[in-house]
């Protein structure tokens, strides 16, 4: 890539992968990365997995999918605006979600709490998971053998004691040091995306109003100048027009404040990022104000609605059944995911079992799920019963 600042990540100050590789021809090793990601099973699937919604409720709500290409998109405007890596911001966003549950979040607590006896789980260690081992096509290793930087980007959040265990990628929460500046802008990217698509997504689906929003100040800042500057559209046109504008105030204050974070910090190289004591990318403390508020409404009225509830309760109960029935017989797992338990009952009991069936969970999508819980708890889909004449 040309014109990167000498802070960002690059082919030549990566600390590489874990298998050594052949650089590729007419690719950096970041757009290798980003072209193994959009290649793998994994992020196929993110397409029928939850953000907020379940999959089939809607076919204009966001995705798993659509949220990562919106990631994405606002990830590589920050990092070239600002002469970082762009295709290694790409290559995190794309995918920081892989590892979810189906179900969103309310599907990682289900599995997290089955998990308890067993280490846990966590959907960014389970994301690490899938692009270190998960991934099974390539002929010289597991996984998708990822530089350095794409891992620790996508490691977001990581406990000590999971730290420990997960060596070099992890080591930074230990040594309380930073993530590039790559890492840490996706990680703003997210949350920038995903507060401004669930505003969309939360009116689209009548869970929250549009006049309780005008109460928060980022939204009725811009509708105040979407209203002074247009007399007659039509209300999907407004929401659309201040959501844009929203997107817009987040991202140019946070390029701005890093700009100058990193300005007064002085950077020359890498090294100088991994050793500040905080982020550099930020928000201002005036955008940051702004930007809680909305989320602490939405928290409220809309991830804390009945309706999201019932869903996340439903979610909750098909995820514990079919956790429960694989563990007391690994016998009703597809061949496939059976041999793996399998393989990691050798190494590690029943600790292993548990993993490899979180595994096969994780992996599955909203609508594999209910269909496997069909399958295993519908006494009318016993296909066999049925072939008795
Ligand atoms: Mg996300």
């Amino acid at each position: 890539m040309d014109n990167l600042a000498p802070y960002a990540c690059s082919d030549e100050n990566s600390r590489g992968r874990i298998h050594p590789e052949d650089s590729p021809v007419y690719r950096n090793q970041f757009q290798r990365d980003r072209d193994r990601i959009i290649h793998s099973a994994a992020f196929r699937r993110l397409e029928y997995k939850t953000q907020v919604f379940v999959n089939h409720e809607g076919d204009l709500f966001r995705t798993r999918l659509t949220h990562s290409l919106e990631v994405a998109q606002i990830a590589r405007s920050i990092a070239r605006e600002l002469r970082l890596h762009e295709d290694l911001a790409e290559a995190i966003a794309l995918s920081h979600d892989l590892g979810h549950t189906p179900f969103g979040h309310a599907g990682q607590t289900a599995l997290n709490h089955c998990m308890k006896d067993y280490g846990g789980f966590e959907h960014n260690q389970q994301s690490l998971r899938v692009v270190d081992k998960l991934e099974h096509k390539y002929a010289e290793f597991h996984g998708l053998n990822l530089m350095f930087e794409t891992r620790e980007g996508i490691l977001k959040h990581c406990s000590v004691k999971n730290a420990r265990l997960l060596g070099e990628v992890a080591r930074r929460f230990i040594d309380k040091t930073q993530p590039s500046l790559e890492a840490q802008l996706v990680d703003l990217s997210d949350e920038t995306a995903y507060s401004n698509h669930d505003v969309d997504d939360g009116l689209r689906y009548g869970l929250i109003s549009f006049d309780d929003l005008l109460e928060i100040k980022l939204f009725r800042d811009q509708y105040d100048k979407v209203a002074n500057r247009y007399s007659s559209i039509n209300e999907r046109q407004m929401i659309h027009e201040i959501i844009r504008r929203m997107i817009n105030v987040m991202v140019v204050d946070l390029i701005d404040t890093s700009r100058n974070n990193i300005e007064s910090a002085g950077l020359e190289t890498i090294a100088d990022v991994r050793k500040q004591s905080q982020a550099l990318m930020s928000f201002s403390s005036e955008m940051s104000a702004l930007n809680l508020e909305l989320k602490q409404f939405l928290r409220e009225n809309l991830y804390q609605h009945y309706r999201v509830h019932r869903m996340s309760s439903k979610a909750c109960d098909i995820l514990t059944a079919l956790f429960d029935a694989f563990m007391s017989d690994i016998k009703i797992l597809p061949p496939e995911a059976r041999d793996q338990c399998m393989a990691m009952q050798k190494e590690s009991g029943d600790e292993g079992i548990a993993r490899g069936v979180a595994d096969y969970i994780a992996g599955m999508t909203d609508r594999y799920a209910i269909v496997e819980y069909e399958r295993i708890f519908n006494p009318r889909q016993l296909s066999f019963v049925n072939l008795i004449p």
